[in-house]
């Protein structure tokens, strides 16, 4: 329900804020070296894609 601005302290603002954060979605770390890249596609460290190597890592 609708609250007046002036009603929410700026605690309570403060700690609704708390649950917001920055998150990278789509975003898992490679099993085979534990690099950050999206699922789904093939590691941009190490080539790998599943459990071989697809591509030449530089
Ligand atoms: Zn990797």
């Amino acid at each position: 329900m609708a609250v007046p601005a002036r009603r929410t302290s700026k605690t309570r603002k403060r700690l609704r804020r708390t649950h917001y954060k920055l998150q990278v979605p789509g975003m898992s770390a490679c099993p085979n070296c534990g690099e950050l890249r999206k699922s789904h596609h093939v590691c941009a460290n190490c080539g790998y894609y599943g459990d071989k190597q697809v591509v030449d890592a530089k």
